[in-house]
């Protein structure tokens, strides 16, 4: 209730994104997603370099559309996923799942590491920590 609620009074085509993600796949013909871009895309994955809206067709795009916090939290699920059927034609999306989840820590280290910097130069205040140094 409270889920459905939420999501069929925020944003255009929510109701049929929750509708799609509640029924059967061969009612899905019922909701199909908006063609109007929905002004509010929430990214999933279709292919390596494609990313596609939930809520509306005209949100799609072949840039990484996620934050890096997103890119690694979703390349983890990934590697996750991938792992627990292992086979031999994994192997290259595994080590691409692996790259793109490193870029992203390292991009949100260094976003860290300039805060941290930034509050030291404010605060004086400073933390110990084996992965950032300031
Ligand atoms: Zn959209």
């Amino acid at each position: 209730m409270g889920i459905s609620m939420r999501c069929m009074t925020t944003g255009r085509y929510r109701w049929r994104t929750w509708f799609r993600g509640v029924a059967p796949a061969s009612l899905s013909w019922l909701a199909p997603k908006g063609k109007r871009d929905c002004g509010a895309h929430e990214w999933y994955r279709e292919s390596a370099d494609t990313w596609r809206c939930y809520h509306c067709e005209a949100g799609v795009t072949h840039e990484n559309p996620w934050t890096p916090s997103e890119t690694v939290r979703h390349s983890l699920a990934g590697l996750m996923a991938l792992t627990e059927h292992p086979g031999p034609e994994s192997a290259p999306e595994i080590q691409r799942l692996l790259r793109e989840a490193s870029m992203a820590l390292e991009e949100q280290v260094d976003e860290a590491r300039e805060v941290f910097r930034m509050v030291k130069e404010k605060t004086g205040v400073t933390v110990e920590s084996p992965l950032i140094s300031v």
